[in-house]
């Protein structure tokens, strides 16, 4: 058998380069995360050949006795975790995991009500060009201009409005939490079901660390790589065992054919680490870290370059670095920090001035550092450069400097050894 290096140098070298690249730069990133070797371990295993088209015990397709462990393990696993009664892992992305969600729940044509993408939703949340918006109706809530947070009595507004059969909470780019069991209200007055994507905040929820939906809504979903930091995917889970079969032949056959395997076993691997107290203590450490870094964009020096926080603060995992009285605007903050050797995004700020592709906003986030082992110490100096970078007489070169000291510090898959 030819090794990849052997085969195909050229992707073997793509591939080395990306590892250096995650090992010598700060990832910030709010929706990614490093996982664990076992899970990387579990995704790339001959798992990857198997068809399994159906759900444990009752497979279309032969030979599925292993695989069927390994996903009732991934169920078990993921119910635990949540305290859910039911639970699908095999939806391919978070993305999947919302459309069979939404098939499970309503039809075509009916009314959705979800967070705007312009204010901090998700795509999948009813965006015109998305299956959301192209299937179902869409209405939109946006967050307050006052306080930049989702005004619950609007919301209630909008659905008294609109009727929708579904509303949605969750998002993308938000930094605080939602009340759920007020959607719950909410959705019970109009008659509509309640759908949580908790794909951010799943990490937060699993640690004890973030109030669950779970209790709350008809329905959850959310990914496994973001905050949860484990193989790209999705799950649905939901208390309600009607509709847990709604949501079964939603997926397969209605979304999805064969699951894969390899990433369900690396999901199962996920859920047991989630479990532990380590995971606990690390979300406790993103969280610490995005309190930090707020704290620090919102100091005198940068105050004066107009640089702000969006909502004043964070109490999640993320923090939005509000750019709409700075010079420096989205795409050329995220440039600046890229030249020092940070990973951030740019992101539009909700009533946001300058055009989308320009944005006044940045999304920094601190799951993956914290995955990295950073702590309070760690996340100061990261917060330091992070607010020197936006400052206008910023040099960037002593700044790499501090950014390569502690990418050094905290070497990233030592077991994958040197990338070439
Ligand atoms: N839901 C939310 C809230 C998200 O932020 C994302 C991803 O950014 C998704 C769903 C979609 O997940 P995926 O990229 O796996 O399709």
């Amino acid at each position: 058998e030819r090794s990849l290096q052997d085969f195909d140098p050229a992707v073997a070298a793509a591939i080395g380069a990306e590892l250096d690249r995650q090992r010598s730069t700060l990832e910030m990133i709010a929706s990614e995360n490093f996982a664990p070797a076992a899970v990387l371990q579990a995704q790339g295993s001959v798992l990857t050949n198997k068809y399994a088209e159906g759900y444990p015990g009752r497979r279309y397709y032969g030979g599925c006795e292993h695989v069927d462990v390994l996903e009732t393990l991934a169920l078990g696993r993921a119910k635990a975790l949540f305290g859910a009664q039911f639970a699908n892992v095999q939806p391919h992305s978070g993305a999947q995991a919302n459309a069979a969600a939404m098939a499970a729940l309503i039809k075509p044509g009916d009314k959705i009500l979800g967070l705007s993408l312009a204010h901090g939703g998700h795509l999948t949340h009813g965006m015109r060009i998305n299956f959301s918006g192209l299937l179902y109706e869409v209405a939109a809530y946006e967050v307050s201009e006052k306080d930049f947070r989702v005004d619950m009595d609007e919301v209630a507004r909008l659905a008294r409005e609109h009727r929708p059969k579904l509303v949605i909470a969750g998002w993308s780019a938000y930094p605080r939490q939602l009340d759920f069991a007020r959607f719950r209200e909410i959705a019970d007055e109009v008659g509509a079901y309640l759908l949580v994507d908790m794909a951010h905040f799943a990490g937060l929820v699993a640690a004890g660390l973030h109030p669950s939906p779970v209790p709350h809504a008809h329905v959850t979903t959310t990914t496994t790589h973001k905050t949860l930091g484990g193989p790209r995917g999705g799950v649905i889970l939901t208390n309600d065992p009607a509709l847990a079969k709604k949501v079964n032949s939603a997926v397969f056959p209605g979304q999805q054919g064969g699951p894969l395997e390899h990433v369900i076993a690396a999901k199962a691997v996920a859920f047991k680490m989630a479990a532990e107290p380590e995971f606990a203590e690390r979300q406790r450490r993103t969280l610490r870290g995005a309190k930090i870094l707020a704290g620090r964009l919102l100091a005198e020096d940068t105050a004066a370059a107009g640089v702000s926080v969006l909502t004043g603060g964070t109490d999640v995992h993320l923090v939005l670095a509000d750019l709409r009285d700075s010079e420096l605007d989205g795409k050329q903050a995220e440039d600046r920090l890229h030249e020092v050797g940070i990973t951030v995004n740019r992101n539009a700020v909700p009533f946001d001035p300058r055009p989308p592709m320009v944005t006044s906003g940045i999304r920094i986030g601190t799951p993956a550092l914290a995955t990295r082992g950073f702590g309070d110490e760690e996340f100061r100096e990261v917060a330091d450069i992070v607010a020197t970078a936006l400052l206008p007489e910023a040099t960037a070169q002593e700044l790499r400097d501090r950014v390569a000291a502690l990418t050094d510090r905290f070497p990233l898959y030592p077991h994958l050894g040197a990338a070439r």
